[in-house]
């Protein structure tokens, strides 16, 4: 095969395991040899459509198998796969359209009324929708296989960063990229041929995608896809399946611990628990020891897929860790002066292996600045202990300079949250003229709490170092998120900085 890339796949696996089941989608279940037919099909139409290598592709729509086969058939020809976070509203889905050039559109029918109202000025020309259309278009097409030269440092993916820090960017990613990233994942969590793995977070992220999704069709597994995630629906589909590997942020596996059949589910036939995007709490991690189940935690970015991984045996003993480096990725943590910190001393994690992008679509400053030495800077501070585990302080950009101190918010936030009464906060910098910034504490009170700032101070005396303690504490309704419930710190900042 001419093909090194990802579009490979389908007919890799066909090759080997034609008849195990690749996906499941309600009733629907695909195994890889029809899964290598319908991206061969639909290659040759999209084909038929214009689409050429280098061309940009866009999907629009919850998880379901087209997600899959457009990636798969947009590799087969060399064309670059534009997922599209389905909870932006119409003028980004246009923005990342435009920015992205994407010639041809594939929208779930849940988005056929935003889709209807895209301005005509993006490129797009074609506009297939999931359903009826999209199975007639496969049926017409042609089945005989396609052997285009691929590349693996071809782009496959432009993959939106989540925009908690600013507007989102488009990282590059090759197929070598998201290949070696599959390795480390087969290295680190043992992946079996039988795996049988619950798609419920998002596949526009690299979290649905490439963490779970990507690893274990490599590997010859089973994804079910969820469309959308329900603690309920989450414990009975572990059931009816079989589930053995399922992904999740902290908040999904609280609210499925805290469900009301929890304490009767069948949750036999689970393997591994992963997770990822913030550390998981210790309460947490205990009330699925008690099911005799343990947590795989990660630490990862759009821009360099995963980058650390904390396996189940460490969860307590390096708890609040992301672990080690993948088997193939490097990390460091520089100090502002870009030399390498002690262990222990905080700094920027910077990246480099394999699976990190080569850049920022048609964003040549910031590439340039993201890189120092061919290392990727994360943005985000952390420090790595003398066994070599990171532990994530937090992001750079929130920062506070308080009379010469670095303030990480996090830390704050952590023991704020464990406040009876707070429900949400986020610690900002304002400016002061002595300490030219200092600490405020905005906290969401829980419903029906009479929450006092003094005594929420009062608490923290004793536990924090006095310059970290917050100065002021407003009391807020809501606090601004992104579509992946991500804090907006920028907003919390023009919101309530100037109060
Ligand atoms: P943008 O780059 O557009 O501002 P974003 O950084 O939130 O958005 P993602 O690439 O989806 O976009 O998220 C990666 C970031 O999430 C990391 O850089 C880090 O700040 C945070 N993160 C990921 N995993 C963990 C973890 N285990 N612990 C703490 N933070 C994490
Ligand atoms: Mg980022």
């Amino acid at each position: 095969m001419r093909n090194e890339g990802l579009g490979s796949w389908p007919a890799r696996r066909a090759r080997k395991t034609p008849h195990r089941t690749a996906l499941i989608h309600g009733e629907t279940a695909i195994s890889y040899a029809e899964l290598y037919t319908r991206t061969t099909r639909l290659a040759h139409a999209l084909r038929a459509r214009g689409l050429r290598r280098g061309d940009r592709i866009a999907y629009l729509g919850p998880n379901h198998p087209s997600f899959l086969e457009t990636l798969f058939a947009a590799g087969t020809l060399g064309a670059v796969f534009v997922p599209l976070n389905t909870r932006l509203a119409g003028p980004e889905i246009a923005y990342q359209l435009s920015d992205s050039g994407a010639k041809i559109l594939v929208y779930g029918p849940s988005h056929a009324g935003l889709v209807a109202g895209l301005p005509g000025s993006t490129d797009v020309r074609t506009y297939l929708e999931v359903g009826a259309e999209y199975e007639a278009t496969l049926a017409e097409a042609p089945d005989e296989p396609i052997d285009e030269p691929v590349a693996a440092d071809d782009t496959c993916l432009i993959l939106y960063t989540s925009g908690t820090t600013g507007r989102p960017k488009g990282a590059m990613l090759s197929h070598a990229n998201a290949t070696w990233n599959a390795v480390n994942f087969l290295i680190d969590k043992d992946l079996h041929a039988d795996e049988r793995a619950l798609v419920s977070a998002p596949l526009f992220h690299i979290a649905g995608l490439t963490v779970l999704t990507l690893p274990v069709l490599l590997k010859g597994g089973t994804c079910v896809l969820v469309e959308a995630f329900d603690p309920g629906d989450t414990l009975d589909l572990v059931a009816q399946h079989r589930i053995t590997y399922m992904f999740g942020v902290p908040a999904m596996f609280e609210q499925i611990a805290r469900h009301p059949r929890w304490p009767e589910a069948d949750l036999s036939s689970l393997r591994m628990l992963s997770c990822g995007g913030a550390p998981v709490p210790t309460p947490l991690i205990e009330a699925y020891q008690a099911r005799g189940l343990t947590f795989l935690q990660g630490y990862g970015m759009t821009e360099a897929l995963g980058v650390c991984f904390l396996d189940g045996e460490h969860s307590v003993s390096k708890a609040g860790s992301a672990g080690v480096p993948h088997f193939f990725a490097d990390v460091r943590v520089l100090r502002p002066d870009l030399t390498p910190a002690d262990a222990g001393e905080n700094g920027e994690v910077v990246v480099r292996g394999p699976a990190v992008m080569s850049g920022y679509w048609g964003l040549p400053e910031e590439t340039a600045a993201s890189f120092v030495d061919g290392w990727f800077r994360t943005g985000d501070a952390a420090r790595v202990d003398e066994d070599g585990y990171v532990f994530i302080v937090d992001r750079i950009k929130d920062m506070i300079i308080s009379g010469g101190e670095n303030i990480y918010p996090a830390e704050i936030e952590d023991l704020l949250l464990a406040h009876p009464d707070i429900a949400e906060c986020a610690v900002i910098g304002v400016p002061d003229d002595k300490w030219g910034e200092v600490p405020r504490a905005v906290v969401v009170p829980r419903e029906g709490a009479a929450l006092d700032p003094d005594e929420v101070l009062a608490s923290l005396s004793g536990r924090l170092a006095k310059y970290k303690i917050p100065k002021t504490v407003v009391l807020a309704e809501e606090l601004p998120r992104t579509a992946s419930g991500k804090l907006l710190k920028s907003r919390v900042r023009t919101r309530y900085g100037n109060q």
